[in-house]
């Protein structure tokens, strides 16, 4: 398969430039050339696969000239052993809504469904080339952790992870920095997720320096991770069986949903997308009413979701406008003057396949609080904005997206049943260990010369 740049689709890369890049030196994103569209009788072949070989089928796909299928396999299988559960991911249900849980990885959240691969798939391309690589990836709190965790340990590869000093929950902190591998750097930012997220884009931009560490990035643009995470989609849809299923889904960088409209594109028959916000609801606006316009990053209950510059967004407009990538150029010269409005016969290329609703604090602590109280279940945060969002909308046949296991943030839960949810048991000596992690300034060269001075 062959992937262009969203802002360049002249040039063409192959997957492993795409993996090892993450972001094209134009400043676009990396997306298929062509997309394989699967028909109603290549879909039901799948139907009964299990989830590892599920996964197989669809990322050999777009993989193929990176590793054979059965190495693939092979990995697949290894990465998904560190799961809690057998199928990786579990249905369950509160009342009408199914519940698909993506937390029962490494580190407590969906983002180990991605990660856990993306580690193999480095570790194999690193078998294969003579190189020592440097990922360095921001995280709004989950998918550090689960970079660290897929990463930690393995020969010729660092990982720098950033995140927002003091703006993530203590266990979501822990699970990063009570790592004791020495490949493994956390830095914590005096700003919050969206100023780690450019620091990271300013030294991927800054070529020499980038070049001269061998630089890669895993955060929720590498396109591995989407079309990793497009497998737990076609799955449920086989194992619910039924056609127009909507997806609820929590979101920050627009990743986990894209992921969806991927599977869509691919032939999987989904009725809506639906995008769950909490008050950073800039997708929201955009997406009932064109509203583009990013306003001051809010703290909230759902960290993982205090995102305003949603970074996959940019495939979506370089896809509702036609794959054309002069269109998208232009919208995100706008987006970056924080100047865009999404214009009338887009927006109704978008509420085709998308639909919108934000939850506030209240509104989510009493998700929490009532789910509790009525079905025995404790949701996290992320979990009931896209839970509350659902409800809202009162969409049939609807999954949401169960994106992180509530103990990962004790005092919202604790906030809303007055209830502490423990850590699986093979977690908590979390709790008590040394914590290791540097405090930096919101200052690129400042990250730059301590990387500099990590690798030597
Ligand atoms: C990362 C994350 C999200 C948001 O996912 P995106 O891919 O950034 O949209 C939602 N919930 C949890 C728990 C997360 O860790």
């Amino acid at each position: 398969m062959k992937y262009i740049s969203t802002r360049d689709n002249t040039k063409e890369y192959n997957f492993e430039q795409v993996f090892i890049k993450g972001l094209a030196d134009d400043g676009g994103l990396y997306v298929p050339k062509l997309l394989k569209k699967f028909s109603t009788e290549e879909l039901l072949k799948f139907k009964n696969l299990n989830y590892n070989a599920l996964s197989t089928e669809i990322i050999t796909l777009f993989l193929e000239d990176f590793i054979s299928k059965e190495d693939l396999s092979s990995l697949i299988n290894k990465s998904y052993s560190t799961f809690r559960e057998k199928e990786v991911v579990k249905i369950s249900s509160i009342g009408e809504i199914k519940l698909l849980e993506l937390f029962h990885g490494p580190t407590l959240a969906f983002k180990d469904v991605a990660m856990q691969l993306i580690g193999n798939l480095y570790e194999y391309y690193l078998s294969k080339n003579d190189k020592k690589i440097n990922i360095v990836v921001a995280t709004s709190g989950d998918t550090g952790a689960a970079a660290i965790e897929s990463i930690k340990g393995k020969s010729n590869l660092n990982i720098f992870v950033l995140h927002p000093n003091n703006k993530i929950s203590s266990v979501q902190r822990k699970l990063m920095t009570t790592v004791v591998e020495n490949n493994v750097f956390n830095i914590a930012i005096d700003g919050n997720f969206d100023d780690c997220q450019n620091i990271v884009k300013n030294m991927f931009f800054d070529l020499e320096f980038s070049k001269s560490i061998n630089m890669s990035g895993v955060n929720s643009i590498n396109w591995a991770r989407i079309i990793i995470q497009t497998v737990y989609y076609f799955y449920t849809y086989f194992r619910l069986d039924k056609k127009n299923l909507s997806f609820s889904v929590p979101t920050g960088n627009f990743g986990d949903i894209f992921a969806g409209y991927i599977s869509k594109k691919m032939g999987l028959p989904i009725n809506k997308l639906i995008v769950a916000t909490n008050e950073n609801d800039i997708l929201h606006r955009a997406i009932s009413k064109g509203d583009y316009i990013s306003k001051k990053v809010k703290e909230t209950i759902s960290p993982s979701m205090d995102i305003q510059l949603a970074s996959n967004f940019e495939r979506l407009i370089y896809y509702i406008n036609n794959s054309d990538s002069q269109i998208t150029s232009n919208i995100m010269k706008k987006i970056k003057l924080n100047s865009y409005q999404i214009d009338k016969s887009s927006l109704e290329i978008i509420q085709k396949d998308f639909l919108s609703e934000a939850c506030n604090k209240e509104e989510t602590l009493s998700i929490i609080k009532k789910n509790y109280e009525e079905n025995n279940k404790i949701l996290d945060p992320h979990t009931a904005v896209g839970v509350g969002v659902a409800e809202k909308l009162s969409v049939n046949d609807c999954v949401v997206l169960s994106t992180a296991h509530p103990c990962k943030f004790p005092d919202a839960i604790n906030e809303a049943i007055n209830k502490h949810e423990k850590l699986p048991e093979e977690l908590e000596h979390l709790l008590n260990k040394d914590e290791n992690f540097e405090v930096l300034k919101n200052n690129t060269e400042e990250v730059k010369q301590f990387i500099k001075s990590r690798i030597k």
